[in-house]
This record gives C-alpha cells, sequence and structure tokens, in this order.
C-alpha cells in the first residue's frame, strides 16, 4: 500500500517542522529577513534513454539556435554533477519509463530507475507511461521485488527506487480500499482526516517533503488526468485520475497542515510549443498545462510540467496575481531545467521574486560521467545478443513525420505489417495502427557505431514499438468503422485535443473533408479497392490499447469477436523481414479534401 507514504510524509513533516520553528524562535535577528538558497535540477520524460536518443530524438536547439545533438545517460549524469551545488535538491516531472528502449525495456525498466537514483533524484511525480505495465508494476518498481513472470534481472533482486514517486490525482475507485495512511497520522490527524474526508483513497503518495537548509520544500505530484484514454485500461482497473487542480490545491492544504509553504508542483502535463524556439523562450501555447499552471492554489510557487516533450520557460500568473514560473525540459534526457530560488527562513515561504529558471541542454560535447558510461555499457552488453540481431533493411530512413495527411510512412508501414500477422487467425482484412505509439523512426544511419548500411536491428525495431502491446481484431460495420474514423478529429464527443490520424494498412483507402463538420468528414471507405458499405462487417486489426478505446477512439469497444494475436513488436520485426531491402511507403493511403 501507499499509505505508508502518505502518513509517513506527513508525519516527518510535522515532526521536523515542529522541531525547527522551536529551534528558530530564538533568533540571532537581523533586521531583513533570512532567506536560504535551493537550488531544483528537474528532468522530464526520460523514457528509458540511457543510451544518447538518435534522429530527431537525439537534437535540439540551443540557446542560441543552434539545433546540437543531445542527451544520453553519461551526459545528463555529467552535466547535473556540474550543475548540482550543496542546495541541490534533484525531481522529475514523470515519463522516466515506459516507451523506453530495449536496453531499458527488456528489463522492466530497472536499469533507468536505478539510473535516476544514482544521479540523486529524490522526487518524481508518476508520469502517464509509469502505469504502462499497470498499476501493481509500478508498484513494484517502487518498492522492489523480481518481476512476478520474468523473474529477477541479471542485476538480481530489484532494490525499488531511490526516490519517491508522488501522484496526488490518482486515487482507488473503492472508496474503501484498505489504507491505513490516514488512521495511523499523529497530531494533525483529525484535521488531515477532515480534509481528506470527501476527497478519496490517494493510490500514491500525493506529497513528498525535502529538507535543504533547514527548511521544508514541499513537492506535489500531478499526472494527466487523461491517463485512462492513454494507456492500457487493464492495468489501471482499479484507479481513477481526477482534477489536477483540485487535487493539487488540496495536497497543498496537507502541506500547509504540517507548516511547509515552499511548494512546488511536479506535473505530468504540459503544453505545446512553436518549433524551433530557444528552451529558455515562453511559446508555450496556453493548453492542459497553462490551466493547472494558473490555477493552482497561490500558495504553490512553482510549477515543473511534462508529458508534452516541449522546452519552455514561462512566468504566469497564479489566483492572486503574482508570478509564478511555469516550465518544462523537453524529453529523452536532452534538458535539465535548473530553478534557483530562495526561501524565507522565517516564513519557510519562497520568495517569488528570487525564482530564477534556465533550461540547460545535455551537450555530448562534454566528456561523458565514466560510472554512468560504465553502467549503461553493462546493461549494453546484457541486452547485446537480442538488441543487436538484424531483422531488416531500409533503402532509405522511414520516418514517424507526419505528411499532411497524417499519415507516416513508418507508421503505414507498421500497419501493413500489423494486418500480415493477423490475417492469419485473426483474419484481419484491414489495420489501423495509433500515430503516438510509433514512438521513433528508422534511420538509415542506424544507432550502432559504424552500422551505415541500412541494416535495422531489433534494438532499433524495439525503440519504434516499446509497448509489447497485443495484436487484436476485433469486427466493425462499415458504419461503426466510419465512426472510428470521424473520432480522429477534434469537435465530437469524447474530443480528441487534437487530430490523430490512424495509420491504414495498404489496402485500406477513404478521404477526409479538412473543412467538413465533425461526423461527415470521412468519406469513399474502400477496402482492396472496394467501397465499403454501412451494413458490411469487417474485421479490424489494431494493438490492445486501441482496442480498448484508448487515445479516445471509444468505437472500437464496439467491436465484436474479439481475438488476441502476437506482440505489436513480433508483427513489426516480422515485416521488416519481409521484403530486404524496404523502401519507405508513400503516403497516399489516405486522401484530403478541403
Ligand atoms: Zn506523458
Amino acid at each position: 500500500m501507499t499509505p505508508r507514504s502518505l502518513l509517513r510524509l506527513v508525519l516527518a513533516g510535522a515532526v521536523a517542522a515542529g522541531g525547527f520553528a522551536a529551534a528558530t524562535a530564538p533568533a540571532n535577528a537581523s533586521k531583513a529577513p533570512k532567506t536560504v538558497p535551493v537550488r531544483l535540477l528537474a528532468l522530464n520524460d526520460f523514457h528509458g534513454n540511457l543510451e544518447p536518443p538518435t534522429g530527431s530524438s537525439g537534437r535540439m536547439v540551443d540557446e542560441n539556435g543552434a539545433t546540437v545533438e543531445a542527451g544520453g545517460a553519461a551526459y545528463v549524469a555529467t552535466h547535473m554533477k556540474a550543475l548540482s551545488d550543496k542546495n541541490t535538491i534533484a525531481v522529475a516531472q514523470g515519463d522516466l519509463i515506459g516507451a523506453s528502449p530495449l536496453i531499458s525495456a527488456a528489463y522492466h525498466d530497472e536499469p533507468s530507475v536505478e539510473f535516476m537514483g544514482k544521479i540523486g533524484l529524490k522526487v518524481a511525480a508518476v508520469g502517464n507511461h509509469e502505469f504502462d505495465e499497470g498499476y501493481t508494476e509500478l508498484r513494484r518498481i517502487m518498492k522492489g521485488g523480481c518481476h512476478p513472470v520474468d523473474g529477477c534481472s541479471p542485476a538480481g533482486t530489484w532494490k525499488g527506487a531511490q526516490y519517491d514517486y508522488v501522484g496526488a490525482n490518482v486515487l482507488f475507485k473503492n472508496p474503501n480500499e484498505k489504507t491505513d495512511a490516514l488512521a495511523a497520522l499523529g497530531a494533525p490527524q483529525s484535521q488531515v482526516k477532515k480534509l481528506m474526508s470527501d476527497w478519496g483513497v490517494p493510490a500514491l503518495p500525493p506529497v513528498s517533503v525535502k529538507w535543504m537548509n533547514g527548511v521544508p520544500i514541499g513537492f506535489i505530484g500531478l499526472v494527466t488526468q487523461t491517463t485512462p484514454n492513454i494507456v492500457t485500461a487493464d492495468g489501471i482497473k482499479n484507479l481513477k485520475f481526477v482534477d489536477e487542480v483540485k487535487a493539487a490545491n488540496l495536497a497543498s492544504k496537507l502541506l500547509k497542515l504540517v507548516g511547509v509553504k515552499a511548494q512546488v508542483v511536479l506535473v505530468h502535463e504540459g503544453d505545446q510549443v512553436t518549433a524551433g524556439q530557444s528552451p529558455d523562450a515562453c511559446s508555450a501555447v496556453p493548453g492542459a498545462g497553462n490551466r493547472i499552471a494558473t490555477q493552482v492554489d497561490p500558495e504553490i510557487d512553482v510549477i515543473l510540467s511534462g508529458h508534452s516533450h516541449q522546452a519552455y520557460l514561462c512566468k504566469v500568473k497564479d489566483p492572486a496575481g503574482q508570478d509564478r514560473l511555469y516550465s518544462q525540459g523537453g524529453s529523452f534526457g536532452r534538458v535539465i531545467t535548473k530553478v534557483d530560488l530562495n526561501v524565507n527562513v522565517k516564513t519557510r515561504d519562497i520568495d517569488r521574486a528570487s525564482v530564477v529558471a534556465d533550461n540547460q541542454v545535455v551537450t555530448r560535447t562534454v566528456t561523458p560521467d565514466p560510472e554512468i558510461s560504465a553502467f549503461v555499457q553493462t546493461w549494453k552488453d546484457r541486452v547485446a545478443p537480442v538488441a543487436n540481431k538484424p531483422v531488416g533493411r531500409i533503402t532509405a530512413d522511414i520516418t514517424n513525420t507526419a505528411a499532411p495527411s497524417g499519415e507516416s510512412p513508418l507508421g503505414d508501414l507498421i500497419a501493413d505489417g500489423q494486418l500480415a500477422g493477423t490475417k492469419t487467425g485473426g483474419n484481419a482484412q484491414i489495420a489501423l495502427m495509433n500515430p503516438g505509439g510509433v514512438r521513433a523512426s528508422l534511420t538509415f544511419a542506424g544507432s550502432a557505431a559504424g552500422e551505415g548500411d541500412g541494416v535495422v536491428t531489433y534494438g532499433e525495431a524495439f525503440t519504434v514499438q516499446p509497448f509489447n502491446n497485443l495484436m487484436q481484431v476485433v469486427t466493425l460495420t462499415g458504419a461503426q468503422l466510419k465512426t472510428v474514423l470521424e473520432q480522429q478529429f477534434t469537435g465530437g464527443p469524447n474530443a480528441q485535443p487534437f487530430t490523430k490520424i490512424l495509420q491504414p494498412s495498404a489496402n485500406f483507402t477513404y478521404t477526409y473533408s479538412s473543412g467538413a463538420a465533425w461526423g461527415s468528414k470521412v468519406s469513399n471507405m474502400k477496402i482492396d479497392g472496394v467501397a465499403v458499405t454501412d451494413a458490411q462487417t469487417i474485421r479490424v486489426a489494431a494493438n490492445n490499447f486501441l482496442v480498448g478505446g484508448g487515445d479516445a477512439f471509444l468505437g472500437f469497444k464496439d467491436g465484436t469477436d474479439l481475438w488476441s494475436g502476437p506482440l505489436d513488436i513480433d508483427a513489426f520485426v516480422d515485416q521488416l523481414g519481409r521484403d530486404n531491402p524496404i523502401a519507405p511507403p508513400a503516403t497516399t493511403r489516405i486522401t484530403v479534401t478541403p
């Protein structure tokens, strides 16, 4: 249970806060309020990138507008060391694990969590991807123990994360879920109980308190409330993800109750930016992240965000009209956000005017940290027999960059593999792939040194399809298929936050009108050149995430005669071996009209 977390944190905060007050009361009072410095170093959306990420995932626009190579655990470690001083607390905003390359994923991301401990991480918000393998597995990652199916990793029994995972808006659905968190609270028990009475049972510690230079800093964890739409349903079926603002405000009160007024939100939700900006610019387009950053309680001083994989430093107004930092540090370990601030030792609050933030690009022109290099190499060696196995060849880069229609060459190729892998047994007629699940591009140069010959290794294929989703097939009517395709667009019921075009197999073509009203955008659906009628039934292949209604494609849930087949990565690897070499598919399956 997480109960221990909530109660221990609050308890620790209460005791420590009390002790602090007693100790500082007889002050050697100078007139100016005494402040102490605190430095936060923040990472988000690392996604298991122990090795330097390749392609566009490994490039970053720096403060001078130059595009530079960035990321890689050993470089992150060097930069973290260089940026750390004695006032430093390292924190993270989620998605440290999940959707990760094979070197991490093959061991259920234990290597990445261990790495984060090695570089001194103290607190991390959970991201949606922390739930990729389900809540039970997240608990194992937090607490330790070997994997129930795959057993212990080559490193032995997993010892658990060396940092706290926090998530204030993650609750158990069952209001009677067993927890001793609140009952065991000491002095503030009645108040905490009162505070929590109409809230719910926390599934994770909502807050973590870290002391620095004699002052407590409270960290509130939040994860996007859209998590149930973007995570496989089965693993989180006992959980609910509630409004981030409400949860943050309750957590803020909880911190205040134990005397913690320097409050930092670590939120796995963020906004999009204009491309090509300096990481220190504020080009974030106000969206879900901005809503949280502007609306949470004025007691909260700093908002460090994640999820959208963008870099920005913004100053927003809190509900009391005061400036508040709202930032994010890109993704894949390419940026570390450095935040310097002063805490008033008397009020224990952050002096907002003192907050200075800087997004530091994790360049590769520094010496990689030798200890972390060796650590990464150890895991590389362990996974090498699997990772380096060639599985196919390509004639040119096959990217996940969307054409104007929303199709990408790699998305199309994956869909083709999914159809081929589900015809036998599942009787699939077409396949549809969610674009967000195409996690990286295949580059002709490859990631292995000296490769450069179009060879695709299993490790590279896995980086593209890292979820270990199952391929499934369901029967939809022509009308239901059209509904699914309408659900690609914003504006309808349970609308998409932005258009998400499913990647179709080569034998499925259709037209959409960008200007037409939601519900009548899609027309001219054809399978193998034959028009689809409303009444006909079609066997549609997709991964279990989509079939479960993921990404707000609720239409899949109307499917019948569910069949489960191979893993998506296996279907993809088979496809890569089918033609030798493979040319990038032309993105002509979808036609767009005004
Ligand atoms: Zn995320």
